[in-house]
This record gives structure tokens, C-alpha cells and sequence, in this order.
């Protein structure tokens, strides 16, 4: 992949990197694979070499930045909820999706970035606007010995799994965290007394308001606790580079081995979630511990619960609506609020059409 240089204009850079980090990416993804991208068998990359782990399902395929009209959305969440985008692109390059965005900019539309779904809630009204995938966007490299890059959409349980088994280090944290690259630098993905920031050297961001395609450093990037600098209404990150320690294989595989079990073991895999509702208010005191300690365990409101293994997860019990999760989570937040005189602030993200009274659960210091 080239090296572009800082403020190159969107397309100029894109070019550069994406001539020679094209995954095959068939443009092709289904409600299955959300699960079939992550069980993909981990294959060790080689120095120099890119990696493809293109989508392999093909219910729903659109060709270059064609969109799809009014596309249902709820199976690219991995919390099953979400009504219909007005339009839908999957784009199988990073000069696409540049090309795409920055087109989309300058005729004024609205459009959001999806990557694996698994932070979001999506309104079960649906999205109005145009909605870009970035599930094509798989590209895995080993620049040099300890510098690993990865495009957008690549997901993080194969990165982990492909990292570890090429001797690399860092992302033994990340193996249970079913986001992708993009998702996991907007949000600080973390765990295990890990995140993003820790192994990050730089991200490839287009800011769709410059049309301006930049390179930005760790330091740049302001990360902090569950965020960073970039507002995903108004950057898009195209790749990131991480700096991998390496070692032998065999112990990275057997520590990221031991956090896959121990996820298996803490969090209601059975159903349809998006791992942690609430940001930890305090590192002393966590969300799932005010929360159980408030008595909201297998609170329901339709269908919608409170997890009973993990009181900071919501599943989804079959047909949830974005409605009924919303008017959880404000009960869960009250409930915190009256016992305790603590604001939960959601770690999830929102998108598409809700209620200004369920917005106001996204606003913090009510
Ligand atoms: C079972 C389970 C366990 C989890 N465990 C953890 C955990 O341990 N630690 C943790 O931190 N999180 C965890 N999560 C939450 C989630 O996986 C992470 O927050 C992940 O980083 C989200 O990535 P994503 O690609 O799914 O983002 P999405 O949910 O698709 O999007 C999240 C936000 O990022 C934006 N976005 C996505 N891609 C891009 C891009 N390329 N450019 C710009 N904006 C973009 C979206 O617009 C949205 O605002 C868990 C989720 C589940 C379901």
C-alpha cells in the first residue's frame, strides 16, 4: 500500500492505496455474514503480501458506488434491529468509497458509515440518507517486520486470529470485539486492559468536509476512554497501521485463545446484542454493576431485556424494535440515576430516524 502523503487531495491518495491493496471483495454480504466473515479461517499474511477475506454471501450485491433503494439493514447489526436505508452501497475499494463520499458531500446528501454493526442502534424506522458499508474493504498487510496495516472493513476477530498466527503481537485483546477496523478506531475499541490506542501508529482519514484524504498520528487522533478525535458524521477512516511487537506464535495464539474463552464464558452470546450499553462511569465502578445492583436484570420492555448473564447488555429476544431498546435503556439510565445519582452515558451509537425523547438518552448531564 502507498504511503500518502499528508492532505493529498481524497481521490489522489485513495488511488495510491487502494492500487495495491484490492481485496477481491465480491461486494456481496447477507444477514449470515456478519458471523461467516468473523469464522473465516484465520490464514497467516506474509511480509508484502495482501490478504483478501472478501464477503462471502450474496443475498444483497451492487456493483462499484451503485446503490441498492431501500435496503434493510437490521442483518448488518449484530443486534438484529434497524428499518430500511433509502440507499446502500457496499464499496469494494478505498477510492470508491472516497469517490462516493466525497460525491455524496458536494451534492449535500446525508450519509453514514456502517462497519460491522456492532456498536449501533439503528432506528427500526429505518435511515434516510445513504448508508455505506465497508464490508468490501478487507485489505490485510505486513508492511515490515511489526507494522501491520489493515483497510477499513477488516474485522477484528480475524485480524487478531491472522495476527497472532503470523507472530504478531498487540491484538490478543481484540479477538472477541466483532467490529472492524474503522468502527474500532472511531471508538477505542478495548479490552482486557487493552484498546486500539495502545497498538495504533497512524489512520488513513478522509474528511469529507476538506475533501482531503490525511494520514493522522496516534497523538492526533486524541484518543480517549471509548473515542477519539474523528466525528463519524464527517470522517472516514480508510486503514489504519498498527505496531505489533513480535513473538512466537504459539503464546500470542494462546493468549488471545484465553480471552475468547473468557468472553464465551461472561457474555450472552446466544442472542442478538451489542456488547456494552453503557460506558463504565468510573473505572472503579462499572455500568454492569450499577445496573444489576439496581435490580434491572431481565428487565423487559417488549422485546427487548436486560441481559441476566451481563446486566450491561441488551438482547434482543426476537423482533426487538430500536423503540422498545431506546425506552430500556432510559428506564435502566433513570432507574441508575434515582439509586444511585450516576448518569450512564450509552457507549452505543445511533442511527437514522428517533424521537427527541429517545435521543435524550444520548444526551448526557440531563
Ligand atoms: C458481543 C460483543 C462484544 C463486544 N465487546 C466489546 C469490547 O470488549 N470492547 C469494545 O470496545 N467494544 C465491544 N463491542 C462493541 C463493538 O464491537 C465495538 O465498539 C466496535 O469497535 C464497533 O465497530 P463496528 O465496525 O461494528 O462499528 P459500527 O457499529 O458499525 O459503527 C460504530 C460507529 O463507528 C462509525 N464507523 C464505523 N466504521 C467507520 C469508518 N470506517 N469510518 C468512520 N466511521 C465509522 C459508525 O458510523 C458508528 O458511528 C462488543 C460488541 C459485541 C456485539
Amino acid at each position: 500500500m502507498g504511503e500518502p502523503d499528508q492532505n493529498k487531495s481524497a481521490n489522489q491518495s485513495a488511488q495510491e492505496l487502494g492500487s495495491e491493496s484490492r481485496a477481491t471483495a465480491e461486494n456481496k454480504a447477507a444477514s449470515a455474514d456478519n458471523a461467516a466473515l468473523d469464522k473465516t479461517a484465520a490464514g497467516q499474511v506474509h511480509a508484502g503480501q495482501t490478504n483478501i477475506a472478501a464477503s462471502q454471501n450474496n443475498a444483497v450485491s451492487n456493483t462499484a458506488n451503485s446503490p441498492i433503494k431501500d435496503a434493510p439493514l437490521a442483518r448488518y447489526t449484530t443486534l438484529r434491529i434497524g428499518g430500511n436505508a433509502d440507499y446502500f452501497y457496499q464499496p469494494s475499494s478505498v477510492q470508491d468509497l472516497v469517490a462516493l463520499v466525497s460525491d455524496l458531500q458536494k451534492r449535500g446528501e446525508k450519509w453514514y458509515v456502517l462497519g460491522g454493526g456492532s456498536n449501533l442502534l439503528i432506528s427500526s424506522n429505518g435511515v434516510r440518507g445513504h448508508v455505506i458499508r465497508t464490508a468490501g474493504l478487507t485489505g490485510i498487510k505486513i508492511l515490515e517486520p511489526g507494522l501491520l496495516e489493515a483497510e477499513a472493513g477488516a474485522r477484528l476477530p480475524h485480524l487478531a486470529k491472522m495476527a497472532a498466527q503470523s507472530g504478531l503481537s498487540g491484538l490478543e485483546f481484540a479477538v472477541g470485539i466483532p467490529g472492524t477496523v474503522g468502527g474500532a478506531v472511531i471508538m477505542n475499541a478495548g479490552a482486557h486492559g487493552s484498546s486500539i490506542s495502545a497498538i495504533l501508529k497512524t489512520a488513513l482519514v478522509l474528511d469529507s468536509e476538506t475533501g482531503t484524504v490525511k494520514e493522522m498520528t496516534n497523538d492526533e487522533l486524541k484518543f480517549q476512554y471509548r473515542r477519539c478525535l474523528l466525528d463519524p458524521l464527517k470522517h472516514v477512516v480508510l486503514s489504519a497501521k498498527f505496531i505489533m511487537p513480535q513473538d512466537k506464535p504459539e503464546l500470542i495464539e494462546a493468549r488471545t485463545k484465553h480471552n475468547e474463552e473468557y468472553r464465551l464464558k461472561t457474555q450472552p452470546i446466544g442472542f442478538p446484542n451489542a456488547g456494552s450499553t453503557f460506558k463504565n462511569p468510573f473505572p472503579d465502578k462499572s455500568a454492569g454493576y450499577l445496573i444489576d445492583s439496581s435490580g434491572l436484570k431481565k428487565t423487559q420492555v417488549g422485546n427487548a431485556c436486560v441481559s441476566e448473564l451481563h446486566a450491561n447488555f441488551v438482547i434482543n429476544l426476537g423482533n426487538a424494535t430500536s423503540h422498545e431498546v431506546a425506552a430500556l435503556l432510559k428506564q435502566m439510565q433513570n432507574t441508575v440515576k434515582e439509586k444511585f445519582d450516576i448518569d450512564l452515558t450509552p457507549e452505543w451509537k445511533t442511527m437514522g430516524e428517533f424521537s427527541d425523547d429517545e435521543l435524550s438518552v444520548w444526551r448526557t448531564n440531563k
